[in-house]
């Protein structure tokens, strides 16, 4: 069954669907049409942000979704409450927008860690708030977080994220290690000219404080569409700038469906005294679609299958419209079986999907 054939309207605005379950086994959970299985759900729990990082959103924000869009806190619980239990997804990060205004954060985390089998959860945030809210999180049930910093520079920050809010995530960080969130791993995002001298000042001062530091390749999915591959820092020109004050070695651990490539830095431990490591995720010169485990929500409830889809299928509809869990399981699985063997950034006919990344869930 898909959606249409359930009668449920699209969502006004909202991508095309995926329709066509040719050839898919009867298999309960998120299999796609060329052999992967989706385990790992990314939640948007809004589409607004307390930052204007430059390469996600514009100085003047964008228009928010209207609240009545978006998903209660109920329905989330609900959808990820699916997820767990008929589709198989054992791995669940909440993001946005920020997550951290989402003000029943703490409650969505907590049914989320009742579930059977409960799933391991983490939240993406660029930090701000984490000072009152890491240890509500942790108690209820919040395993890990990832907080977002470009630099450590108070200037380049107030520029990147057009916020002086530098010290405030720094803050936020330290009370995430406080309450016990761990592993804290930094995502970074390197540009030219702004901060793409910084890596071995980041990954320096993360190896002190016990953070894991993730560096990502920019992609294409800034609000301004102003991505220029000519114009992004690749993952050889960070593990070169890297290599300039460390000794890196390739983690001998499997990967699986991890988007980071992991080096040991030598002579340095992590703070469960195994050896230190720094991620570099390459989304757009080494593409690890092949071996991808994703499946996206939007804020609003729509499933996307890739953060470059061109397509949407539609939950929300179902579930206001009295769909059973099971309908909304079926919706789902016919989503993921449209997913695309990868996101196509280097085809001559790609194009940047409509919603910008703070609306998608990063
Ligand atoms: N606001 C939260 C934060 O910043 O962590 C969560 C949402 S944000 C969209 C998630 C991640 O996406 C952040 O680490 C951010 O740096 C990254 N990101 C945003 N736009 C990006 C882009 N164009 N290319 C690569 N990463 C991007
Ligand atoms: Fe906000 Fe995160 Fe986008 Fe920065 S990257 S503008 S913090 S959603």
């Amino acid at each position: 069954m898909s959606v249409l054939d359930l009668g449920v309207p699209a969502v006004p605005g909202a991508a095309t669907p995926t329709t066509d379950t040719t050839g898919r086994p009867d298999d309960a959970r998120l299999v796609d049409s060329w052999g992967r299985v989706a385990t790992d759900l990314r939640v948007s729990l809004t589409d607004r942000c307390n930052l204007r990082c430059t390469y996600c959103m514009p100085a003047e924000g964008l228009e928010w979704m209207p609240t009545e869009q978006a998903l209660t806190d109920d329905e989330v619980v609900r959808l990820v409450r699916v997820a767990v239990e008929r589709l198989g997804v054992q791995e669940i990060r909440f993001t946005g927008g920020e997550p951290l205004l989402r003000k029943g954060l703490e409650d969505i985390v907590g049914a989320t860690a009742a579930l059977d089998p409960r799933p391991e959860m983490s939240v993406t945030t660029n930090g701000l708030g984490l000072t009152r809210r890491a240890a509500g999180l942790a108690a209820a049930g919040l395993d890990r977080v990832n907080v977002s910093l470009d630099t450590l520079r108070r200037e380049r920050f107030a520029e990147i994220t057009r916020r002086d809010r530098l010290d405030d995530v720094l803050a936020g960080l330290r009370a995430a290690r406080e309450h016990g969130l761990d592993p804290i791993k930094v995502n970074t995002v390197l540009m030219p000219g702004l901060n793409d001298d910084e890596a071995p000042d980041l990954l320096a001062w993360a190896l002190d404080e016990g953070y894991e530091l993730r560096i990502i390749e920019q992609m294409p999915l800034d609000a301004g569409h102003s991505w220029q591959r000519d114009r992004m820092i690749t993952a050889e020109q960070v593990l070169a700038s890297l290599r300039t004050r460390f000794t890196l070695t390739e983690d001998p651990a499997e990967r699986g469906g991890a988007p980071a490539e992991r080096f040991l830095v030598d002579g340095w431990t992590g703070p469960d005294g195994s050896p230190a490591k720094v991620g570099v995720i390459a989304s757009v010169t080494r593409p690890f679609c092949g071996t991808c485990d994703r499946t996206r929500l939007t804020a609003d409830g729509q499933v996307r299958t890739c953060l470059f889809s061109q397509t949407e299928n539609d939950l929300r509809g179902i579930l206001r419209g009295g769909g059973t869990d099971e309908e909304i399981a079926a919706a789902w699985r016919v989503a993921m079986w449209g997913k695309k063997p990868g996101h196509g950034i280097d085809d001559p006919g790609f194009l940047q999907p409509d919603r910008p990344m703070s609306a998608i869930g990063g």
